[in-house]
Formats: C-alpha cells, structure tokens, sequence
C-alpha cells in the first residue's frame, strides 16, 4: 500500500495521520516481517493491523552464490507456493538486483526458459518489494539499482508494475530513484505508449534479438502482434516524450541474427533512433538446440555497429557458475516435483 492509502485507512479507524508513516516507513524502509517489530506502536494498534493486514513477503527456497563474482541467485517461493526468481549482483556502480514480475511468462520466445515452464499468475506490487527486501537483508547490502528483467513480462502486468515503480522510488520508502531503475520489454507497443505518459526517468530496454520480422518471428511470438516498424515507431516516440534514450536488448544466437548482414540491417534500422544496444550471448537453455555466437562475431557485430554510429556493448556475463539467468532453476524444481 502507498502512504497515501495507509493514511486513508488510518483516518478511517481513527488513527492519526503521522502512523501510517511509521507504518509505511517499518514496512518499506526496514523491511520488517512481523507488525510485532514495529515497536513505536501501541500494543493494541499492533494487534489491530495483524487481523486486518498481512505483509506480502518472499521466502528464500534456494540460494547459489557465484564463485566467481558473488553474484547471488535466489529462488523465493511466495505465500501461495508459487517460484519465482531474482539476482544480486555488482554491477553498473552498484548492487543491482533483478527481479520478477510474473510466476512465469506468457511470451514464449523460443530462447528464454521461463517460458518453457508455463504461466501462472502476476505478482503483486508488495511481491517484487519483498523480492527487493529479502535480497537486500539475505546478502547484507545496500541495493542501489533494480532491473526488472527476471521472470515475466513487466508490460503485461501493467497496473502492478507502476505501484511497485511508484512505491520502490518513494522517498519515504526505499527511495530508489526512477534513474537506477530499468525495465525490459519484449515490445507490447500499446503499453510503451501508456508507459510514456508517466514521463518516469527509468531506463527502458527493449528486447529486440532480431534486424528484421522474418527472424524476429521465427524466436519471439509476440512480433506476429506487433511489426517491428511499430515496435520501433513507439521507441522513438518514448524517447521523445521521456527525453530518454533507449537500450536495446540482443541476444545474439549463432547462425540465427549474427551474421555481418544482420548487424548491418540492425544498424540501418535503428539509424533514427537514439539508442544503445546490448549484446547478450544467448545463454544456452536445454531443448532449445541454440548456441552463443563466437566472441569473433561478437566483435565484429560491435564493429559494425559502431561503423555506422550505433554505441554497442557485449554484456558482461555474471554468475555464469550459478546458472544466475533466470527461468532456470524454477524449471528444474517444477520437474523434481514432477518426478516425486
Ligand atoms: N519479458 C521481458 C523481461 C524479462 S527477460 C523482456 O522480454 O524483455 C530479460 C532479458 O533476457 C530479455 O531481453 C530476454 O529476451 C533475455 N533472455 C531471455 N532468455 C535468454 C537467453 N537464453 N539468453 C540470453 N538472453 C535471454
């Protein structure tokens, strides 16, 4: 709930105002687990909020931590036994953690493994704070930084995606500002355009994988929705309505969207836009049969790119021990419980 919502509600029960911040503020800013830990309240205001409320929150299932890097991947399951998961890691000046917005994805690109393991249900706002919150306590730091690129398609459960936006950013809160946040799409056009209105100053990044609709298709079901003329028409007019520049996302599979002809048919379409691209090495799913391109035609793809004015980075892999790509390890639980 937002502050403005407790207060609300406090009014109501005859509570003054000034609770609902403590109370906002032991949920949000010390992330507490127990309405008993919020000492500065009365005994019987504490009873009274453990009827009425519960606060959401994401038990850890499992935990790897890298080797390499200390990266730490989570598997949290949720109140109603759903698995979802999320990564800490050192990265972009800062511990950024990676969380998901949905158990399970609806877009089925034949790359990714959290769609192999089916759909079933979106979290809810207060789910991806307690994602955000247990990391935060488990590996003891501060979290500058949030990327909602774990499980799920963050457009597809709008409504719940901007509450979290609003109440992660809020400075009573965890007051982690729009600027360290980013959000990764496979393209739902209509909802980048509703997403501009918000005029949020996040990071938006934009699952492309393809330089035209003929490979786009053969990977990502979602471009037989939306051409990549549209999908890109709407980048543009996000970047003029935010005054941001967008990151384009590219996971580059070997012979499928790595060849010189790609790049160069990337970089032409993306001439008008303001942009960046990030290459990922598509990280190899079982039963997909898809490989990472060499580091050779990675090279030359940045190259290329770059000929034409297009700044262009290889993604640094993390937690490449832990398999800290997301999908993975809620798909292997689901299968051990399958064979029980
Ligand atoms: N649904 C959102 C965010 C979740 S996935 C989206 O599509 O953007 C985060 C990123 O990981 C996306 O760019 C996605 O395409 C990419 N991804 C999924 N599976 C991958 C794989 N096996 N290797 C590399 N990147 C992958």
């Amino acid at each position: 709930m937002t502050q403005e919502e407790l207060e609300d509600d406090f009014r109501e029960a005859g509570q003054p105002a000034y609770r609902a911040k403590q109370v906002f503020s032991w949920l949000q800013q010390k992330g507490i687990q127990d309405f008993s830990e919020m000492t500065n309240l009365s005994k019987d205001l504490r009873l009274m909020l453990s009827k009425q409320y519960y606060i959401g929150n994401a038990k850890i299932a499992q935990r790897l931590i890298s080797k390499v890097d200390g990266t730490r991947k989570y598997l949290f399951r949720l109140h109603d036994g759903e698995l979802v998961e999320s990564v800490l890691m050192d990265y972009h000046h800062g511990r950024t953690n990676c969380i998901s917005t949905q158990a399970g994805c609806r877009m089925n690109c034949s790359f990714c493994a959290t769609g192999r393991s089916g759909f079933s249900r979106n979290l809810t706002a207060g789910e991806m704070l307690a994602q955000v919150q247990t990391a935060q306590r488990d590996g003891g730091v501060r979290i500058s930084n949030i990327v909602l690129m774990g499980m799920g398609e963050p457009l597809d459960n709008y409504d719940n995606v901007i509450r979290f936006l609003n109440l992660v950013s809020d400075s009573n809160g965890m007051n982690i500002g729009m600027r360290h946040i980013s959000l990764s799409t496979c393209g739902l056009v209509d909802r980048i355009y509703d997403l501009a209105e918000h005029k949020y100053q996040l990071t938006l990044s934009v699952s492309l994988h393809a330089p035209n609709d003929e490979i786009r298709q053969k990977t990502m079901p979602v471009s037989r929705k939306y051409s990549m003329n549209e999908l890109l028409k709407a980048c543009e007019s996000y970047e003029k309505t935010t005054g941001r520049r967008i990151s384009f996302e590219y996971a580059m599979i070997q012979n499928v969207n790595d060849s010189d002809a790609c790049a160069e048919e990337l970089a032409h379409r993306l001439e008008e836009t303001l942009c960046h691209v990030n290459l990922i090495p598509v990280n190899s799913v079982a039963g997909t049969g898809y490989h990472k391109s060499s580091v050779e035609r990675q090279q030359k793809f940045v190259q290329i790119l770059e000929r034409h004015g297009i700044t262009a980075t290889v993604r640094r892999t993390l937690g490449s021990d832990i398999n800290a790509s997301c999908g993975q390890l809620r798909r292997r639980k689901q299968e051990e419980v399958s064979h029980v």
